[in-house]
């Protein structure tokens, strides 16, 4: 492979799920993008490989669950186009103690919002699935669109829709600095983008680097952007041999458990008699340093005595019995970033710069992902994007306040970080 070198339309900075999202989204729309990934396509060492992600209309916070039709026909869309599956539909079950506020809130969403969905006592939601048993004062919330996104065959799937569309696509080309003031052929403005495989220019740059996000900003425009790369751990449970209860086509559901620790699952699908449950939990890291050895004690600690008694001893291994290490980058308030990099360290008010940044995922970007593409080729070709909230989004929150969006339900958050 040569040099990069050029002139683009676009260029997007990481291969991730939306980084590949965002190149397919503007090459369709006939725009010539360059998409840049610093290791090999498809690589470990970020946040969107593996297996499995959970697709799930329900969601504390009513914009995020607006979201989702639009999002649920991007999926259905790349599939129709490519012609195979990423999404395998299944029911979505969110469950904890009753008084939990951001489960009321889930509660209050779906009504809000008319999404179809049932609240079920802890006897009735154990008599619907037969494998699960919640405490006395526990409530379960089904809803009918859940689902298994398979996370790496995903990316690669927007990977070849962007190419096919007409998208140029490099790995192991590591951006190193992106300038601002640099002339196009037509005499306009655009940047150049500086890569260890040579520079190519083009009008705008979208950065979706991921947990590399605050390091890029800090680099490119001295911003100490607020998102905090945390390490995490996705892990697999043995279940009992010969049991079908846990397949997704005997109707188990993904789930999510509004708890401390909050955890969520998937069903048994990725790997036959293996059960993925992880919790929300890691630690601050550096995402060049960090061991990629997956950190099994606080699961088996904080997880473990629950799924004994949660799964009626169909759990048959007391820790996890495989596991994969995995990076959330995550803002203050847990909401996504998706905005113009501002040009100057002194101010975090948008300027509709040519750099754009679509960041601080915070564990639940992925379902999202076909809609974030969508959003930032808005953004980036028309300087706007319209159907989102785009002010939750905003760099600008966290100049009025450094912790960001008030969330309806109060102070509860997830419990992310563990020391
Ligand atoms: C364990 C785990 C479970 C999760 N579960 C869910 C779930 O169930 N549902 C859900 O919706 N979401 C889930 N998420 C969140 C979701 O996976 C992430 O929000 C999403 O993958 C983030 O994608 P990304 O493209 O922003 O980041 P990444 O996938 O990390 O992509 C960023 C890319 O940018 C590249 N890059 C960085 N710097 C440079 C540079 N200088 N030059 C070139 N390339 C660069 C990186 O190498 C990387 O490939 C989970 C995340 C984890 C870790």
């Amino acid at each position: 492979m040569g040099e990069i070198a050029g002139e683009y339309e676009t260029i997007v900075v990481g291969a991730g799920i939306i980084g590949s999202c965002t190149a397919y989204q503007i090459a369709k729309r006939g725009k010539s993008v360059l998409l840049l990934e610093q290791f090999d396509f498809l690589h470990h060492r970020g946040s969107s490989h593996g297996e499995s992600r959970t697709i799930r209309e329900t969601n504390p916070e009513e914009y995020y669950t607006a979201m989702m039709e639009e999002a649920f026909s991007l999926w259905e869309e790349a599939q129709q186009e490519i012609g195979y599956r990423v999404h395998i539909k299944t029911k979505q079950l969110d469950m904890g103690p009753v008084e939990n506020k951001r489960l009321q809130s889930v509660i209050g969403v779906c009504k809000k919002l008319g999404i179809p969905h049932e609240v079920l006592n802890a006897e009735k939601a154990c008599s619907r699935f037969e494998v699960i048993n919640l405490p006395q004062n526990w409530i379960a919330v089904v809803t009918n669109r859940g689902g298994i996104l398979r996370a790496s065959k995903a990316v690669a799937m927007f990977q070849s829709l962007a190419l096919k569309n007409g998208a140029t696509l490099r790995d192991n080309a590591r951006v190193m600095k992106i300038s601002n003031g640099w002339k196009l052929r037509d005499g306009s403005n655009g940047v150049l983008v500086c890569t260890s495989r040579g520079s190519v220019l083009g009008r705008k740059c979208v950065i979706a680097a991921g947990a590399w996000a605050q390091k890029l900003a800090k680099e490119i425009a001295e911003i100490e952007l607020p998102v905090q790369p945390i390490h995490t751990t996705i892990a697999y449970w043995k279940i009992e041999e010969g049991l079908d209860s846990f397949l997704p086509e005997k109707g188990f559901p993904t789930f999510a458990c509004y708890n401390d620790p909050y955890f969520y699952g998937t069903p048994s699908l990725e790997y036959p008699g293996l059960l993925k449950i992880s919790t929300h939990g890691g630690y601050p890291c550096d995402p060049d340093k960090r061991t990629l050895v997956p950190d099994l004690d606080e699961l088996k600690k904080k997880v473990g005595p629950w799924l004994a008694e949660g799964f009626r001893g169909h759990i048959m291994s007391e820790s996890p019995v495989m596991a994969e290490a995995c990076m959330y980058s995550v803002s203050p308030d847990k909401d996504f970033i998706l905005d113009f990099l501002p040009s100057t360290k002194t101010s975090l008010s948008r300027d509709k710069s040519p750099i754009l940044i679509a960041s601080g995922f915070s564990g639940h970007g992925f379902k999202m992902g076909p809609l974030v593409g969508r959003i930032m080729a808005d953004l980036a070709l028309k300087g706007e994007a319209h159907g989102v909230p785009l002010q939750y989004f905003s760099i600008e929150r966290f100049l009025q306040n450094p912790k960001g969006n008030i969330k309806e339900y109060g102070e509860q958050v997830r419990p992310y970080v563990t020391s």
